[in-house]
């Protein structure tokens, strides 16, 4: 294959995507196949002589389709939204044409200052503090990661970089029992330890208790460790729980503590100024990550970490060996240093291309019409015979529960089969529950009540 072969295949690929985006209504949301059935189908062994494209083509559409769970259906009301806008899937074509490698400036200025751009858009677009920049990764995991071996470092004047952890102090963190479970794995790959990371109770609201977190720092301050930073949760993954932002920022600024504020998903919500109260005091942070391939349509992978300043994270993080010098040149921003990877992809093309062909105000009808028709949804699965609302919605998700664990979890697996929505479960104060969180690029209120109506059709409650 060659590249005319390339251009033909491409304009192929295009057309399929066309109608493989406007058929996802009539696919199950999830893939209805079983463990080993696609391995099942492709052969043992890697071909020796070269394959025609059209087979290859053909057995793509034969055997992969059907066997994927279709993040883009309008239907998917799973987890969070991984979406991929059109504008963000041509800009992706385009910088897959390149296949640039960012990790310079000079092995790419143009993504290096589109990247530093737009994330000034982004940081304008969400009303946080003009001191902030920040950095695109791929994922929130990685930039929590990043804020976690910041705060590891900075406790200890960057002695840890040098000479590891044996004999230094026992390292803290502390998050809401809310927090994601990628601030586990950070405190596990930076060394610190999941035990050393202080799950501090939540209030009646599920938020952060700051007295708590003031009390633990304390304790752990009498008992010689090291409290190192604090990790807050601004739209949580089982039920959106918010942490009181800037009461919690203030516990951490008195203590001299690291912050980093993970709003991966909600963060994009906040382009629209009726939900910033929601992390109200954010600017006091040192660190927030949102991710744009969640809710924003900037497609999978694209979260965008801000730094209040990004000195710490660079000394963290940044090494300039030789053969990564820009020579004669030290004016110059080189994103490799401002995460863990060295190599990079062009992720804010996807980022300027759809702010451009949706804008703001797109978006944010967008943003505003999932709010509300999750509200909607919450009132017609309420008055569903049999149904309670467990936690009521935060942005655009709730949980619901369908009397006890045995029967809401059957009813779910009944729903996924189904196959007309996507929805998964979570655990609440010990109660299985499912989540409704509603956030699909292309979805209308018509797929949004198919929840409802599906729900009261398979449990036998219709009318
Ligand atoms: N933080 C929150 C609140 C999340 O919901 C998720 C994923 O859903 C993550 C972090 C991890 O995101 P990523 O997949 O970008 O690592």
């Amino acid at each position: 294959m060659d590249h005319d072969d390339l251009a033909h295949w491409s304009k192929r690929a295009a057309d399929w995507a066309r109608d493989y985006h406007r058929g996802l209504r009539d696919r199950p949301v999830r893939a209805q196949t079983a463990p080993g059935e696609t391995a099942a189908r492709l052969p043992q062994r890697a071909p020796e002589a070269p394959e025609p494209i059209e087979t290859i083509f053909a057995d793509f559409e034969c055997i992969v389709p059907d066997a994927m769970t279709h993040w883009q259906h309008p239907r998917f009301f799973g987890y969070f939204p991984a979406n991929a806008a059109p504008a963000s899937m041509l800009a992706e074509q385009l910088a897959n044409a390149m296949a640039a490698q960012c990790m310079l400036w000079q092995t790419a200025p143009a993504a290096t200052e589109i990247e530093q751009v737009i994330v000034g858009w982004l940081r304008d677009a969400l009303g946080l503090g003009a001191r902030f920049t920040g950095t695109i990764h791929d994922s929130a995991t990685t930039a929590t990661l990043s804020a976690v071996l910041t705060m590891r470092e900075r406790a200890l004047d960057w002695a840890g970089n040098a000479g590891g952890l044996s004999g230094q102090p026992r390292i803290r963190l502390y998050a809401s029992a809310q927090g994601h479970s990628s601030i586990d794995k950070a405190a596990r790959i930076a060394g610190i330890g999941q035990e050393n990371l202080v799950r501090i109770a939540t209030d009646a609201d599920f938020a952060l208790d700051p007295e708590r977190l003031e009390a633990a720092i304390r304790a752990d301050r009498a008992a010689g460790h090291l409290p190192a930073g604090v990790i807050l949760c601004a739209g949580g993954t089982g039920i959106g729980a918010f942490d009181r932002i800037g009461p919690a920022l203030a516990v951490a600024r008195a203590q001299g503590l690291y912050s980093h504020v993970d709003a991966a998903w909600a963060g994009s919500a906040m382009i629209c100024p009726e939900f910033r109260p929601l992390w109200d005091g954010v600017d006091a942070a040192d660190s927030v990550v949102m991710n744009p391939h969640k809710w924003l349509g900037a497609q999978f992978d694209c979260s965008v970490q801000f730094l209040a300043d990004p000195a710490p994270q660079v000394r963290t993080l940044g090494l300039r060996p030789d053969y990564l010098q820009t020579l004669g040149r030290s004016d110059v921003t080189d994103f490799n240093e401002w995460t863990v990877p060295l190599g990079r992809r062009f992720r804010a093309l996807k980022l300027w291309f759809v702010l451009r062909a949706y804008g703001l105000e797109g978006l944010r009808t967008r943003i505003r019409n999932h709010v509300a028709w999750a509200a909607e949804a919450r009132d017609a699965i309420a008055a569903l015979p049999g149904f309670q609302i467990v936690t009521e919605p935060r942005l655009s998700l709730f949980t619901f529960a369908f009397g006890d664990e045995a029967r809401t979890a059957a009813l779910l697996q009944e729903v996924n089969d189904d196959g007309r929505v996507y929805l998964t479960q979570t655990r609440h104060l010990g109660r299985f529950v499912i989540r409704v969180q509603v956030g699909q690029f292309d979805c209308t209120r018509e797929d949004v009540m198919t929840i409802p109506r599906v729900l009261g059709e398979l449990s036998g409650a219709a009318a």
